[in-house]
């Protein structure tokens, strides 16, 4: 699964992966700026919590129609 999370300091999403299968405890830094966006484990649950979000929205906007 693509992970996506928007860089807190220039907020573009392109991340720089140490290697093409990263491990939970490898820091992801930010593809333009180098900013430490923090570990692989820690952005693959910020993700799934922004995914759950957005499935409980649409669930929500379904039961409406
Ligand atoms: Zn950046």
């Amino acid at each position: 699964m693509q992970v996506e999370v928007p860089c807190p300091k220039c907020g573009k999403t392109r991340m720089n992966f140490p290697r093409p299968q990263p491990v939970d405890s490898d820091i992801i830094t930010c593809y333009h700026c180098d900013f430490e966006l923090g570990t692989y484990g820690s952005i693959k649950r910020k993700m799934a919590l922004f995914m759950e979000r957005l499935m409980q929205a649409d669930a929500k906007a379904a039961k409406k129609q």
